[in-house]
């Protein structure tokens, strides 16, 4: 038996010698193995198999108890995903029994994120302009810069739709229900359209894609997106025409929407927003 142990400090280096050799310093040893070898040697002597005894109890330890930390880590992460799917799956049901029902839905156009969902809607009959169902069909659809925002199955499922009767078409302006107006305004596709609903504070304007952001219609910028330039900008006069003011445009992809109204209930709070409230800009 040989005492090997010379000396520690505990959660700082730890130094060893054996005998006839220079001290050897392990660095930032752990603390509590650092006081079991300090508690082994305090007797006197420690030998190797001894050290490596401890050393390797002392691992296996630590290894079993990461081992369990990642276990219950991973079943805290299987129950939460367990939980999202569930709340996701109750929330899908209760808006699609709301969805089941709905007779009427208004497609600004068919660009992928305007129209992406409607097989949701088993019932309802789909507004859309002449120019939109031509231009997504037509000759433009061969080239990328016209297709992209398009998805051709989806395009083909509104076909499908009109062989079932279910799209009605317009050509300009349309009276859709009283206080509910379509407006086609081109531009960024050939048949995009708005819609303008007559709320408590007058005529709001459901611009879309017409304007993707404030600074479109305020400025007259143009989205990099684009059929005809010129009915774009024409088509920013007209939606102010039609709104009972700049503050009563809501365009289609602005951010700004979500912080300038309010939000429908605080279970709601950053999804949906009271368009007919007064904004605060
Ligand atoms: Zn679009």
């Amino acid at each position: 038996m040989q005492r090997v142990v010379e000396r520690t400090q505990i959660g700082q280096d730890f130094f060893l010698q054996f005998p006839g050799q220079e001290s050897q310093r392990f660095p930032g040893l752990n603390r509590t193995l650092a006081r079991q070898l300090r508690d082994a040697s305090a007797t006197g002597e420690l030998d190797f198999d001894t050290l490596i005894g401890i050393a390797t109890r002392y691992y296996d330890e630590v290894d079993e108890e990461r081992r369990g930390i990642v276990r219950s880590m991973q079943m805290m992460s299987d129950e939460a995903q367990e939980l999202t799917r569930e709340l996701r799956e109750q929330t899908a049901s209760q808006l699609q029994a709301i969805l089941d029902h709905v007779k009427d839905v208004i497609l600004t156009h068919l660009h992928y994120d305007h129209v992406g969902t409607f097989d949701s809607f088993p019932v309802a009959q789909f507004h859309l302009q002449d120019d939109e169902m031509a231009y997504a069909t037509g000759r433009y659809m061969r080239h990328k810069q016209f297709n992209h925002g398009y998805e051709v199955d989806e395009v083909v499922g509104m076909v499908r739709m009109v062989y079932k009767d279910r799209v009605s078409f317009y050509n300009g302006e349309a009276e859709l229900a009283p206080g509910i107006t379509i407006h086609r305004i081109g531009g960024h596709t050939h048949g995009v359209q708005c819609v303008r609903v007559n709320t408590r504070r007058g005529w709001v304007v459901l611009a879309s894609d017409t304007s993707h952001y404030y600074e479109h219609f305020e400025k007259n910028r143009l989205f990099t997106t684009m059929f005809n330039l010129g009915e774009a900008v024409d088509g920013y006069a007209t939606l102010k025409r039609l709104a009972a003011s700049p503050r009563h445009i809501i365009p289609g992809h602005d951010p700004l929407v979500m912080e300038r109204y309010p939000a429908v209930s605080p279970e709601l709070d950053g999804i949906a927003v009271r368009l007919d409230a007064e904004p605060t800009y």
